[in-house]
């Protein structure tokens, strides 16, 4: 299986690390290894100094797929959990800045802890999905499905173009403004609705 990343899917997140809204998704990779199974720790890794959490809405396919009309999008998930898009913000800058790739700060072993996955059937309206991100017990992160700037049909359809989707493949979908450091000890708690789905202790 392949984690799929959006970046710069929430107006005020892309204005916060002052990047351009984007006309088309921007998308990255994480692999396998990247995954944090539900009730293990995130390990602090060595190579950086800045770790940022990111909380997003993940979608978990359900079906084979490549170039996914975006009407048919819908047909391709059937799940939808939380997780946090590690990343390790001092290397992503060094990345920027010479025009490298990012792999060094996002796809590093842990970066995705991914919660369960709630069926999409149990979702009332897809395009009004509220969450949130705790950080030792205060909210740091809102967000709602309802301000991305590309939805997830339109996230379907487009990286389906270029990378076939295949069943158990995550999409994580993006994260909205408030984005910050974690430290050793933290504990991150993120939500969907009332629902809290992901407890994480940073090591
Ligand atoms: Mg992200």
């Amino acid at each position: 299986m392949k984690i799929i990343c959006i970046g710069r899917n929430y107006v005020e997140h892309a204005h916060e690390l002052n990047n351009p809204v984007p006309a088309e998704p921007v998308f990255f990779l994480k692999p396998e290894t990247a995954l944090i199974r539900s009730g293990l720790p995130f390990f602090y890794p060595d190579f950086s100094n800045e770790v940022h959490y990111e909380v997003e809405l993940v979608l978990k396919v359900s079906k084979l797929g490549k170039h996914i009309n975006e009407k048919f999008a819908h047909t391709y998930y059937d799940a939808i959990g939380i997780g946090i898009d590690f990343t390790a913000r001092d290397l992503q800058s060094i990345c920027k800045q010479k025009g490298l790739p990012w792999e060094i700060a996002k796809a590093f072993d842990g970066s995705a802890p991914v919660s369960r996955f709630i069926p999409k059937t149990e979702f009332k309206d897809i395009y009004d999905i509220e969450f949130s991100l705790e950080k030792n017990g205060e909210t740091v992160q809102k967000g709602n499905s309802g301000m991305m700037i590309f939805n997830f049909e339109k996230i379907i359809s487009y990286v389906s173009r270029f990378i076939t989707l295949k069943i158990g493949d995550l999409i994580f979908t993006g994260t909205p403004a408030g984005v910050g450091a974690v430290h050793k000890n933290d504990n991150l708690k993120a939500s969907i609705g009332e629902k809290k789905l992901l407890d994480l202790l940073v090591k």
